[in-house]
């Protein structure tokens, strides 16, 4: 049987695999004891997954694609040759999962231009893998690489996506876009951008503070004008409104000197009052906070209200 496969597919899978093994010297560069927790290679797209307990911060970030963007444009030949398992393992080699491996094993390399190779060292590769994937045989054949996301997938587990090649050009393709975007829906040019956000933020927060003070005179002329529902055991009862942001009008009733208590029609209470705790606990109202102020949401507000 012939099963087609599409090189340009399959080069640019390859372009993910070396790529992936340059991140993982890179990442290892950075945690030592870090091992591959898992992998998947797609076209100009790669998913590392590594033990770490910490995230890589921002700087750590750009350091790898700045190291592994100079691998690349240094054009450092990639190999693979078959030796045994033993001469692989004393050359640096990572090797996987605890994994069995035959005597003989797949070897890729990524040499180092810059160094002597005239024996065997793992100082001299920029990576060396086990491996039994096809790859560039140069590191310029990936073009280029950007990590896309980071993330924490399980307990010391993090998850690195980058892409490689031709994909890049498509992420700043798609960047770009996002900004012409957002600057048309501002109708200033890109430049004008970060100007004109700042400018709009301080204005929405001037507007903020102007709506509060707006909603903290209505509030307060509401309650002027409140008239008790009843007055029980020396507080007065007051039903607020829906209309009215109940907590504002807490914090505002609580400036006044009066024992009061305040309810909403689903069943919100708040009791002020030096007796304001025991008051609730000897009407078996849940709640708390202090014992001049309680509050919290239970129908037996209304019975009370009811009851004589
Ligand atoms: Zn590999």
């Amino acid at each position: 049987m012939y099963i087609a496969v599409d090189p340009v597919q399959r080069y640019a899978k390859m372009r993910a695999h070396t790529a992936t093994h340059l991140l993982h010297a890179q990442l290892a560069s950075i945690f030592p004891q870090t091992k591959q927790a898992g992998s998947l290679v797609d076209e100009d797209y790669l998913r590392f997954d590594f033990y770490a307990d910490e995230l890589l911060n921002e700087e750590q970030i750009a350091n790898i694609e700045t190291n592994i963007g100079n691998i690349i444009v240094q054009a450092h030949p990639v190999s693979v040759e078959e030796m045994s398992y033993d001469d692989a393992i004393a050359a640096g080699a990572k090797a996987f999962f605890e994994d069995k491996y035959d005597d003989t094993v797949r070897v890729v390399r990524i040499s180092n231009n810059a160094a002597t190779l005239q024996r065997w060292n793992a100082e001299t590769y920029l990576s060396i893998e086990l491996c039994g994937w096809t790859h560039v045989t140069n590191t310029k054949d990936i073009g280029w690489f950007s990590i896309v996301s980071q993330e924490a997938v399980a307990s010391g587990v993090k998850r690195i996506i980058a892409h490689t090649g031709p994909m890049l050009i498509r992420d700043i393709q798609a960047q770009r876009e996002l900004i012409d975007t957002i600057s048309q829906k501002f109708s200033v040019p890109v430049k004008q951008l970060l100007p004109k956000i700042d400018k709009m933020l301080k204005e929405y927060k001037l507007l903020e503070e102007e709506l509060e003070k707006t909603k903290t005179a209505a509030i307060t002329t509401y309650i002027e004008e409140l008239k008790p529902s009843k007055t029980k055991d020396g507080f007065n009862m007051y039903s607020i409104d829906w209309n009215y942001d109940f907590k504002k009008v807490i914090e505002i009733y609580k400036n006044k000197s009066e024992d009061a208590i305040l309810y909403n029609q689903d069943w919100s209470y708040a009791i002020i009052g030096w007796s304001a705790k025991s008051f609730a606990q000897s009407h078996w109202l849940k709640g708390g906070w202090s014992d001049t102020f309680f509050q919290w949401k239970d129908p037996a507000i209304i019975e009370l209200l009811a009851k004589s």
